[in-house]
């Protein structure tokens, strides 16, 4: 964080604006709140103003990605219920897996004396595969994962702790629908399970239908307390109880819901817009995202109530696009800049399955907007030369937890090294790097594959880019 100090003058261009109860507006920098004080900077210096005057505070336009619905089922902290003892269960797993691989031959020689149809036999194959499924997901090995344990099905195909598996192996690729197919199958069997229920409101959280989720998750309670239902179960709530009086439109690629205040006319406008940008970026990133993008349009108090996101969020994206449009009755220029942003934000989210790094989602999602790296090249050159560049592979998680000051340089960063590989290779370089990602790999190795490049070489070419463009 030793960069933050400096970054502070220097990259807060995008300035905010502080709109009083009078009706003017005073556009600063890094405003924050002090006791009953907005204290904020301007080129005058650092000022301050009673709180009781100001009517509320636009931040200026950083948008992260946060969660999505599939991210959050990637993550989740469950453990499906270990299979019921049989004499001899301890047993298969040492046989199936050892020294650190899979032993298939013995697994085929289980396969093999289950095809007498034995029950004893078929119980052995399931496990020995269930054995398999658990050491390759515990390698993130999905895919193989997933055969072994869909394998293991067909040998029981009632044993709800199998079934609940391959539920969740589902919900961590995104794949809802068969996830919910299974857990359904699962709860034919046994239906006391809470991890089946909280399972299934994921699946449909990840769906876009929190009616359905809220119902799940309220079973899933229950039945068994759990800090994680009961939060994502309150987050669903609030968004229901916020939308209840939305209005609903929809265009080919879009759902939308607004808030009663705003008029039905800026809705239109809003979905035009996103359709034209969807077509922009669809043949950009050359990808088509298979679901429907769910899009909500707030008043400011309602965003910043129901997303709970630091104050610097402008708009951000966590499956569904959520924008704040105040005081809005037509898509202006910054409008259509932010939906294109939070829209870019979808189709990576979708492309990857969620697993793009922040610094790639940011980047890729400023450069779709419009933005260069222009006044904020020399600074970040300063820092890089500096030896003061937050390495790329620490910007790969969560930014919600940044300070303003440094989500600005990482934002700047995450922008510099995307405008290099796209002015210099070429967007087709994005799109592989991508696809590389959502096939399961690490984002440095996508780069070496693509670019030929780790990320301090990355890094560097960025600095080349930005002192050969830019100037010093
Ligand atoms: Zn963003």
């Amino acid at each position: 964080m030793l960069f933050a100090g400096m970054l502070v003058c220097a990259i807060a261009t995008r300035a905010d604006k502080i709109v009083l109860k009078n009706g003017r507006q005073i556009v600063a920098y890094n405003v924050s709140e002090d006791g009953d004080k907005i204290r904020y900077e301007t080129a005058a210096g650092e000022l301050s103003i009673p709180k009781s005057i100001v009517d509320h505070i636009e931040k200026g336009g950083l948008m992260p990605v946060t969660e999505s619905p599939a991210s959050a089922a990637a993550n989740l902290n469950i453990n499906p219920p270990p299979m019921e003892a049989t004499a001899n269960a301890a047993e298969i797993d040492q046989a199936a897996v050892h020294d650190g691989a899979i032993d298939r031959e013995y697994i085929a020689r289980l396969e093999g004396e289950a095809h007498g149809g034995n029950a004893k036999a078929n119980e052995k194959a399931a496990l020995a595969h269930h054995a398999a499924a658990q050491f390759e997901l515990a390698r993130g090995d999905m895919e193989h994962a997933l055969s072994d344990e869909r394998t293991a099905i067909t040998y029981l195909p009632e044993q709800p702790v199998l079934l609940m598996n391959v539920a969740y192996l589902y919900l961590k690729k995104s794949e809802f629908k068969q996830s919910i197919e299974y857990l359904e199958r699962a709860k034919r069997v046994s239906s006391d399970n809470a991890d089946t229920y909280k399972l299934e409101g994921w699946a449909y959280y990840g769906m876009n239908r929190p009616d359905q989720a809220v119902q799940e998750w309220k079973k899933s309670l229950a039945l068994k307390p759990d800090v994680e239902t009961q939060a994502a179960l309150d987050k669903a709530l609030r968004d229901k109880q916020e939308e209840e009086n939305y209005k609903e439109n929809e265009s080919a690629h879009f759902q939308l819901k607004y808030n009663g205040a705003a008029q039905p006319a800026l809705a239109r406008e809003v979905l035009h817009t996103l359709e034209t940008h969807y077509a922009t970026i669809e043949s950009e990133l050359n990808y088509t995202p298979p679901e429907q993008i769910g899009v909500v349009l707030y008043t400011q108090q309602a965003f910043s109530d129901i997303t709970r996101a630091p104050g610097w969020v402008g708009a951000l994206n966590d499956g569904r696009i959520r924008v704040p449009v105040q005081g809005l009755t037509g898509v202006d220029s910054e409008l259509s800049r932010v939906l294109k942003h939070e829209l870019t934000h979808s189709f990576i989210q979708q492309k990857t399955r969620g697993r793009a790094p922040t610094w790639i989602q940011e980047g890729v999602a400023q450069w779709m907007e419009g933005k260069k790296s222009d006044e904020n090249a020399a600074v970040l050159l300063q820092i890089y030369d500096g030896g003061q560049a937050a390495p790329l592979g620490r910007l790969e998680g969560s930014w919600m937890g940044l300070p303003g000051d440094v989500a600005q340089y990482a934002y700047a960063w995450a922008l510099a090294n995307v405008e290099y590989i796209v002015e210099t290779q070429g967007m087709g370089d994005v799109e592989r790097i991508l696809d590389r990602i959502a096939a399961g790999g690490t984002t440095e190795d996508a780069l070496k594959e693509v670019l030929r490049d780790d990320y301090g070489d990355l890094m560097r070419s960025t600095a080349e880019y930005l002192k050969k463009n830019y100037g010093r």
